[in-house]
């Protein structure tokens, strides 16, 4: 079966100094456009209670390019996705508004903050191996994987490290390959460990990832004693910036191979549900999700499940370290760490337990909602005794 999904790319691209200054200027004319356009919405809003529209902004852009010459320079589609970004973050604040969330108004960019630019459909060229933009010249691009798919939009951005990389946006149609639908796990963000799965086995964060992530606290620890304003703390702040860079990149490598494996090897994935609320309230765990970058994680998961057929399942798993797979309750602190269950004698690892409760209340809620294709061979196994049998084998080993 085919299908159609969209991916990005990321390259990094080298600009020459006269191109860089070029790519400087279009950043910064967009980013005095984008503002120039808020504050205009903004003005609107407060006066006549209405925004414009993104046809009416885009009339409007004349007049603007009459404040800033730099405009002039800019390709017209880009100027109108600047356009676009507006009106986006204009309809994100509505739905806000609208579920009863805090909207918060949007805000004007400051040069940290608006940093790309992007080309909506066309003014962009791969040739030979280098990049050609419109109405700004020819750079180096760095193409580390081959671009498969049709290329929609393409952004370019500079982070924080001074560095320039530009992001393909493609629609690339994919072959899902009919997994057969036989081995479901369940997985438990752990504290320790970067996660455990309900078979027993434990996935550790790497040890260069912690070894850079160290140094990198111990760098922001350090720069926060230097004076503000001096040559040494903009230094660090370079310093940091480019760590934080090799980090990222350290993560990511890690992450992408974690959710290739488990996609490959499973047709159903029972993840706990984390609600964002759980993670302000509780600080520790807050840090400790963040690090181990759970949420990037399930987005390279549900990438890969998209090709390999198979799906992810989100459960409330509140409740699952303080409970036992034979509906005993085993309340235990943080500070413990293996489950111990008097009622049924399991002893495990208490991140194990939690991914096996998390395993068990997807199959239920599959169950609940019967005619979900692809997990019968899950279904068929029924729940109560066959974890029980599935699990006091391995009881004793932790
Ligand atoms: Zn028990």
């Amino acid at each position: 079966m085919k299908k159609l999904v969209a991916r990005t790319y990321k390259f990094r691209i080298f600009p020459s100094r006269s191109v860089a200054r070029k790519l400087e200027k279009t950043v910064g004319a967009c980013r005095f456009l984008y503002n120039s356009e808020l504050e205009y919405e903004e003005q609107l809003f407060f006066s006549e209670g209405r925004f414009v529209s993104r046809d009416e902004l885009n009339l409007l852009v004349p007049d603007w390019k009459s404040l800033n010459s730099d405009l002039k320079e800019v390709h017209s589609q880009v100027l109108q996705n600047v356009s676009d970004r507006l009106v986006k973050s204009f309809e994100g604040f509505f739905r806000r508004i609208k579920s009863g969330e805090k909207a918060g108004f949007p805000r004007f960019k400051s040069k940290e903050r608006y940093d790309s630019f992007t080309f909506p459909q066309s003014g962009f060229k791969l040739e030979k191996g280098r990049l050609r933009l419109s109405k700004i010249g020819m750079m180096g691009i760095k193409q580390h994987r081959k671009m498969e798919g049709k290329v929609k939009t393409l952004t370019i951005k500079k982070a924080s490290t001074g560095k320039w990389f530009a992001n393909f946006s493609v629609m690339k149609e994919i072959e899902v390959k009919q997994k057969k639908p036989d081995k479901c796990v369940g997985i438990d963000v752990g504290l320790e460990s970067f996660y455990a799965d309900s078979e027993g086995n434990k996935i550790d964060n790497p040890r260069w990832l912690r070894k850079s992530e160290g140094r990198l606290k111990l760098l922001q620890k350090q720069h926060s004693r230097k004076k503000k304003g001096s040559s040494n703390r903009r230094k660090s702040r370079l310093r940091i910036a480019k760590l934080h860079e090799k980090v990222v990149n350290q993560r990511n490598d890690f992450l992408h191979k974690q959710s290739r494996k488990l996609a490959d090897s499973c047709s159903l994935i029972a993840v706990e549900k984390l609600s964002i609320n759980k993670m302000v309230k509780n600080r520790y765990l807050a840090k400790s999700i963040s690090d181990a970058s759970w949420r990037r994680f399930l987005q390279l998961l549900s990438y890969e499940v998209e090709e390999t057929g198979g799906r992810i399942v989100e459960v409330d798993a509140r409740g699952t370290s303080q409970r036992c797979i034979c509906g005993n309750r085993v309340e235990k602190s943080l500070a413990v760490r293996t489950h111990k269950c008097k009622e049924c004698g399991r002893v495990l690892d208490r991140d194990v337990m939690s991914a096996i409760l998390i395993k068990a209340s997807a199959l239920k809620e599959l169950k609940n909602t019967a005619g979900t294709a692809g997990i019968n061979a899950c279904e068929d196994v029924p729940l109560g005794t066959s974890m029980k049998q599935e699990y006091t084998g391995n009881a004793q080993k932790t």
